[in-house]
Formats: C-alpha cells, sequence, structure tokens
C-alpha cells in the first residue's frame, strides 16, 4: 500500500514574471499520477502557480486522492531564529510571519525590504544579504562579507548534508535560494490555511492529512537528471519531472516511508532524501523489464546444443536490478554500475622505489664516482623540505617523495658510504628506481569499467586511486524454490519414500557465493494452486527464481505444466548430460530457471546456465568458466550428440579423474569431486593421457 497517489514536484522562483515563453529559472511544474505521463508545466508567476496548486489539491481531494507536493526551497530558517523573530517554538509560525508581511504582484514585490526589516532588528549586519535591486536598502549588505551578525548558524544541518546547497540568507547571486523561500513560504503558508485540516507540513507536522507538503531538492540527483537531458532541453522541466516521478516510484517501492522518517523532529525543516540516498538513487534509475517473450525459441528448434544455448540465453536477458551509492569499504562482491574513474593519480607524487640515495643526474659529471651528501634524509611520509644542490646527493628511503633537484635513486646496496659522501661503482640510467607521478594511474582515467565485479584487488585499486564510494548495482535477489511430493527437511523419521531437499541448500550457498542475496522459498507439493501462491510470493520478493523439479514434460511434472498455462514457459531441450530440460519462464515479468530435480543435473544446470544467465541480470558479463586442459587418468568412449559434464578430480600427478558413477543419484560423487571435466558435443575415444578440459569448481565461483 503506498502513501499517496499523485505526487507534485515544484520548481520555485523567487524572481519575477518571466513571460509567456518557457524559460529556465522559472516556476516549473510536474505531476505524476498513475494515468500517463504528463509533461512538465511551464508557470510564469507565482499568482497562477498558486492558481494551479489550488487547483490540484482541491481537485485531489475531490476524487480521494492523496497527494505529496514537493516544493524545492527550505521550510525553515537555522536553529534559532524562528523563535528570535516569532517568540514561539512552532516553526510554522515563520510561515504566518513572512504571511502577514509579504507582498507580492507579478511584477513586484518587496523580499528585499522584509529581509532588511528583519536585519534592522538584528545585532550588528545581517544575517540577510544579497540586495539584488539598483537602490541601496538600509540594513541590506549587497555583500556575504560586509555582514557581522553572528546571531544564527549559517546554515541548516541538512545543508551540511547536502553538498552544495546554498544557505538561506542568501537573497541574490547565481544559485542563491533566500528570495525563492520568502516568497514561497506565505503562497504555502495561504494553501495551507484555506485547506485547514487537509494538508500536512513536513517535518513538523505528522503526515496525517490527504496532502502533504515536503522539501526537495533536485540537485541531489544531478548526475541522473544530466543522463536525461536531450539538447534544448529546459533542466528545470526535467528535474521536476524526474523529482515526481522518484518521490512516486520510491513510494511504490516502499522505501519513501523511511525518507520521510529520516527527518523526524527536525525543527529546521529537511530535504527529502538526504539521509536515504540509496533509495532515493535506486528509483532515479529504473530498470527496464525483460521483455515478454525473452525465452521463446524460434519453432522447430528440437535439441539445443550448450553454447548455441548459451547464446540464446545471453541474448534475451538484460540486467534486472537498480543502482545505489555505497561507501567502496561496503562493495566487496558488488557489480559497478557505471565507469569508475581515479580521484587520485597513483603514484600522487614522483618518489623512490627504493632505499638509497637521490640526485639529479644531469647534475652529477660523467663517471662521477664520489658524490657529497646533503645532511638531513628524505622518508616517507613527509616531504624533504629543501632543494638537492646540483652534484650532491640525498639519503632517500622507498616512498618517500623525490626532493627538488632529485630525479634519480641508487640503490644503497649499490654503493658505500663514508661520512658525508657515497661512493658509486656504477651510476644508474637517468630516472632509474624513482616512479613517476600517475605512472601507474593517472587522475582522471577509467580504472574500473561498468560491469566490474568488486573483490580484493579492486578495493586496493579504488583505495589507492582516492574512490571513496563506487556506483554499483543494488544485490540481485534471487529466489529458490523446491518442488515435489516426496520432498522434507531432514528428520529422524522419514519414510522410505521421502526423500529430503537437497537441492535447496546447495542453491542457496551456491547464490551467496556468487554475491547474490538468497531468498529461502521453501518448498511446494506437486499442486497446482500452492505452486502458483509460492511463485506469486517470490515475484514480488526476488529478481530472478531458481525452482529445481517438475522441469520436464511428464505428468507429474507440475513446475513445467504451470509455467506452461501461465506463465510463458519455453522448455530448452539442450543437448547435455546430465541435464536435459532446462525450463525458463518469466512469472510476473520476474525471470524463472526450472533446474532439473536430481541434485547432480541441478548443480550442473545452475553452473552451466544459471550462474552466467543470473551474472547478467545483476548487471555483471555474461562470464563463462574457464577450464584448462589436462591428461585424463580415465578411460571413455563417448557417444555423439550431447555435452558432457563429469564429476572429476586433480591427482597429485596432474591427471584428471572421475567419479566410479555417472549415476546422476550419486550425491556423493558431487562432494568427491573437485570440478568437472567438459567433453565436447561430439563423440570421442579417451584413453589414459588423452588431454581432456578441467574445469575447477574455483572456476564456477564456488
Ligand atoms: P523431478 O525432476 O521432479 O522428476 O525429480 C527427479 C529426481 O530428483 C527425483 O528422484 C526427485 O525425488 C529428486 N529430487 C527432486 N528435487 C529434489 C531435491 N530438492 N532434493 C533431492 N532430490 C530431489
Ligand atoms: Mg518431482
Amino acid at each position: 500500500m503506498t502513501l499517496y497517489d499523485r505526487y507534485i514536484a515544484v520548481d520555485w522562483s523567487g524572481g519575477n514574471d518571466t513571460g509567456p515563453t518557457p524559460k529556465a529559472d522559472a516556476i516549473w511544474v510536474a505531476v505524476y499520477t498513475d494515468g500517463p505521463p504528463e509533461t512538465p508545466h511551464y508557470i510564469r508567476n507565482r499568482l497562477l502557480a498558486e492558481e494551479w496548486l489550488t487547483d490540484q489539491i482541491s481537485d485531489a481531494l475531490a476524487n480521494g486522492a492523496r497527494l505529496c507536493v514537493g516544493f524545492d526551497f527550505a521550510f525553515g530558517y537555522p536553529d534559532g531564529f524562528g523563535r528570535w523573530l516569532t517568540a514561539s517554538d512552532d516553526p510554522l509560525a515563520v510561515w504566518d510571519w513572512l504571511g502577514e508581511r509579504v507582498e507580492d504582484s507579478p511584477k513586484i514585490n518587496n523580499r528585499f525590504d522584509v529581509a532588511a526589516a528583519i536585519n534592522a532588528r538584528c545585532g550588528g549586519i545581517g544575517p540577510f544579504w544579497g540586495n539584488g535591486l539598483k537602490r541601496d536598502i538600509p540594513h541590506l549588505p549587497r555583500k556575504g562579507l560586509a555582514r557581522t551578525c553572528e546571531d544564527f548558524p549559517e546554515r541548516r544541518q541538512v545543508e551540511h548534508l547536502a553538498r552544495g546547497s546554498f544557505p538561506c540568507w542568501q537573497l541574490s547571486g547565481a544559485g542563491a535560494v533566500g528570495s525563492q523561500i520568502i516568497m514561497g513560504l506565505p503562497v504555502l503558508n495561504r494553501l495551507r490555511r484555506r485547506f485547514a485540516g487537509d494538508i500536512s507540513v513536513w517535518p513538523f507536522e505528522p503526515l496525517t492529512a490527504p496532502i502533504s507538503f515536503v522539501e526537495i531538492w533536485p540537485s541531489l540527483l544531478a548526475s541522473e537528471i544530466s543522463d536525461t537531458m536531450s539538447l534544448g532541453d529546459i533542466k528545470d522541466a526535467r528535474q521536476v519531472e524526474m523529482v515526481a516521478n522518484v518521490m512516486a516510484r520510491m513510494d511504490h517501492a516502499g522505501t519513501l516511508h523511511g525518507a520521510l522518517e529520516a527527518a523526524e523532529g527536525k525543527t529546521e525543516g529537511w530535504i527529502l532524501g538526504v539521509g536515504s540516498e540509496n533509495s532515493l538513487k535506486s528509483a532515479a534509475r529504473p530498470v527496464p523489464p525483460l521483455r515478454n517473450d525473452c525465452f521463446a525459441l524460434p519453432p522447430g528448434v528440437d535439441w539445443t546444443p550448450v553454447d548455441e544455448a548459451l547464446e540464446r540465453l545471453e541474448r534475451a536477458i538484460t540486467p534486472v536490478v537498480g543502482q545505489e551509492r555505497v561507501p567502496a569499504a561496503q562493495a566487496d562482491g558488488r557489480i559497478t554500475s557505471r565507469d569508475v574513474v581515479a580521484i587520485r593519480s597513483n603514484p600522487p607524487a614522483a618518489n623512490s622505489a627504493v632505499d638509497g640515495f637521490g640526485f639529479a643526474h644531469a647534475s652529477l659529471p660523467a663517471g662521477a664516482q664520489t658524490i657529497p651528501l646533503v645532511t638531513g634524509r628524505a622518508a616517507a611520509g613527509g616531504a624533504y623540505p629543501g632543494t638537492v644542490p646540483a652534484g650532491q646527493a640525498i639519503r632517500i628511503l622507498t616512498g618517500a617523495l623525490l626532493p627538488e633537484g632529485v630525479d634519480t635513486v641508487v640503490l644503497e646496496e649499490d654503493c658505500t658510504r663514508n661520512g658525508d659522501e657515497i661512493r658509486v661503482s656504477a651510476l644508474p640510467k637517468p630516472g632509474a628506481n624513482s616512479r613517476k607521478a600517475g605512472e601507474d594511474v593517472a587522475i582522471g582515467e577509467v580504472i574500473l569499467k561498468a560491469g566490474a565485479m568488486i573483490g580484493p584487488p579492486e578495493l586496493a585499486l579504488c583505495a589507492a586511486t582516492g574512490v571513496a564510494e563506487l556506483d554499483v548495482f543494488t544485490r540481485l535477489k534471487v529466489g529458490v524454490l523446491s518442488t515435489g511430493d516426496e520432498l522434507i527437511a531432514p528428520t529422524s523419521d522419514a519414510r522410505p519414500d521421502q526423500t529430503f531437499d537437497a537441492n535447496r541448500p546447495m542453491l542457496l550457498s551456491l547464490l551467496s557465493r556468487w554475491g547474490y542475496d538468497p531468498v529461502d522459498l521453501g518448498h511446494s507439493k506437486d499442486d497446482r494452486d500452492l505452486l502458483r501462491a509460492t511463485l506469486n510470493d517470490g515475484s514480488r520478493r526476488c529478481d530472478a527464481i531458481l525452482t529445481s523439479g517438475g522441469a520436464s514434460a511428464g505428468d507429474e511434472d507440475h513446475v513445467s505444466a504451470l509455467l506452461k498455462a501461465e506463465g510463458s514457459l519455453s522448455n530448452w531441450r539442450i543437448a547435455l548430460k546430465p541435464g536435459r530440460p532446462l525450463a525458463l519462464a518469466q512469472w510476473h515479468s520476474v525471470p524463472i530457471f526450472g533446474l532439473p530435480g536430481n541434485p547432480v543435473a541441478a548443480l550442473v544446470c545452475a553452473l552451466v546456465f544459471a550462474r552466467p544467465a543470473l551474472s547478467k541480470l545483476a548487471g555483471g558479463t555474461f562470464a563463462k568458466q574457464a577450464g584448462f586442459m589436462v591428461p585424463a587418468a580415465f578411460k571413455k568412449k563417448k557417444k555423439p550428440g550431447r555435452r558432457e559434464y563429469l564429476r572429476a578430480r586433480l591427482q597429485d600427478d596432474g591427471r584428471v579423474t572421475v567419479f566410479k558413477s555417472e549415476g546422476s543419484g550419486r550425491i556423493s560423487g558431487l562432494s568427491w569431486a573437485g570440478g568437472l571435466v567438459e567433453l565436447p558435443d561430439g563423440a570421442m575415444t579417451i584413453s589414459e593421457g588423452t588431454p581432456v578440459k578441467f574445469i575447477p569448481y574455483s572456476a564456477f565461483g564456488l
């Protein structure tokens, strides 16, 4: 259940009428409703904006719709100001105070005089500044630096967190917001009075009324908004459109509630989304759903070779995850959602690669054997303050910045020190043993492409190049469901016709090793209604689902029967042993991988098909596993027609052996093995010593 039915974002303006043609820095509004998307509107002045808002609020109330309206100006001033101005602790008293004094018309308003009147009551000059008129106004300086009043903080608490936001005291100049607040709060105050009881002001009042007024700041989504801009677009229009959409999507995703709660008790007001940046950002980049028929096979396809099936699968799917920004330290196992750029060069400045003695190579006479030493030394963690004179050397340690006058370092092992000079047998080449600034990575260079998996080496690279935060895909949530009447959880009093569910723990473990959020969807009997209810639940909670069992086309294959009837099933008959059918379908647009019930076949299918597919769904690459050729320590005559995977183990002698039985019920062989031998689609006769491809479990990420 959402909190609201409609959402409006308003980009306010503190200036005068901007004329009939849509312009930037004027009033722009965007409405989000369940209906078809509306284009943002331009409103030329505040009078018309107030009428428009009145209509929107009346219409919402008449239709029983709950409406959230965001305005891009502060609803309050820094701590202490309201009480000083109004003698009340109610932040809304400031709204009344301004409402009584501000005069507005399309062509002229008194905002600078109202601010000057407030300043006049203060000790010293300020806090307001930025007289934007030609005439001088007593008590209202043109420059912020002219202020002497220190009675109030410069910023609200939230403005310390919202980087790049402007203080409310500045009334004019590029980016200033002070005028918008003075000219906006009286309008909101009139609406609040006119619709008394139907409007709650966040975060000063509990949000119990059908209409909420909230403070927004589109710059929180600056990069997401700039990604939507086309040539000739007016930024204000894209901003309000994005914010209205984001409020709606957060509400639908269930994250708006938390973002609103983050401001509880904030008497200065708060900006919606500050403190909930992750949900804000992921709402700003919605995920396009998979095509409905993405798993459909062309008519006439029967047995599909593994490679062809993989290619088809790769084409069928696209990432289904949102994006978020996380501290690099928390990004282990995540996938980058955009290219990562170095914020600092590595190394940031030239330094020594060894312990030794540094000098300017060109300043030494050819064949120099002794070099006088300057006093002092250069060590890591502090720059040597002086310059090393021509013809002289300095003691230098690994990692120390090269002092002025040093470009070359001789290894300490290659010279002897004799009091205040060193003796070298042979001079090294110019620049030897020094690391140049940026020789590894230059600032601004792309260090990781989008789609890269973050692991220990990537964490080191990010840290070394000053990357403290990473844009990553949200973790893929993958459900695991076992099906079959015979299945039960392990217990001591099972009947012989009951089977312990082995697939679920196996698949859940696989998923967490692959870096996803495993979701245990439990076990379902072979009952269509039960299965349907479980898939409904799973598709709400997961981005993808792995089922096992019931995936063939037989009488008892309820998963494939249900998916066929109601979930756009494609039974992929893959020329694979063990494995056979892979049921691919969508349930409420969530992709379902129907794995065989047999644990051996379930694991092989999960490793060969689900692994690359899930990786692409999660924003990564459709990564196929790498194997290597080793001599066989077994004999086998393989028939043509399908690819085979054998449970295999690398011996100490470097040859690979296979499990004693190929029976796909032999679960012990999975654990005995250290990987799989992959035999090609065609016929093959293997004798001892024949090279075969071994894929260790580790190459499959387990
Ligand atoms: P099915 O694919 O449903 O025909 O099942 C094939 C075989 O795998 C049957 O012997 C099932 O009992 C067995 N099986 C199915 N699911 C599991 C599971 N989760 N754990 C262990 N065995 C299973
Ligand atoms: Mg079954």
